[in-house]
């Protein structure tokens, strides 16, 4: 099996751990790295995974859906509460759980659909890996 791995920094949004029992339940952001692992059994006429050069879709992906968004779990009792109340202040998205582990997970299911789609099943998504500002990491694969 080959494999190849794209890297997408400083991705600026926010979230809110609302369960956590510290200041991680308050709104605060990060700038946040995405890496995602590619594979496939049959590399390309290049010999690439997948052509680096043709993976704008997961850019636009992000930039249309995380970039500058406030990221809630889905389960947050205060999430309409805030965004109510102000919501040209607001662009939100939301996921089972907002934490890196929930991120990595939620990003593994969309950009596998996503890869599949756009390379007409030859290249699979392994993992997905999200970092907080270079700090804290957590990677999702099968
Ligand atoms: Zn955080």
């Amino acid at each position: 099996m080959l494999t190849c791995r794209k890297t997408y920094f400083d991705i600026p949004f926010a979230h809110r751990q609302h369960l956590h029992d510290g200041h991680c339940a308050y709104v605060h952001g990060h700038n946040w790295d995405i890496s995602v692992t590619f594979a496939c059994d049959q590399p390309d006429e290049n010999g690439f995974v997948v052509d680096f050069g043709k993976l704008k879709f997961i850019k636009k992906w992000l930039d249309d859906n995380f970039d500058h968004a406030c990221l809630f779990s889905k389960d947050d009792p205060l999430r309409d509460k805030l965004v109510n109340a102000a919501p040209e202040a607001w662009k939100i998205y939301i996921v089972e759980k907002c934490c890196c582990e929930g991120i990595a997970r939620h990003l593994y299911g969309i950009f596998g659909k996503l890869v599949a789609s756009e390379t007409g099943g030859r290249v699979r998504v392994v993992s997905v890996e999200v970092s907080e500002d270079k700090k804290n990491t957590a990677k999702y694969s099968e």
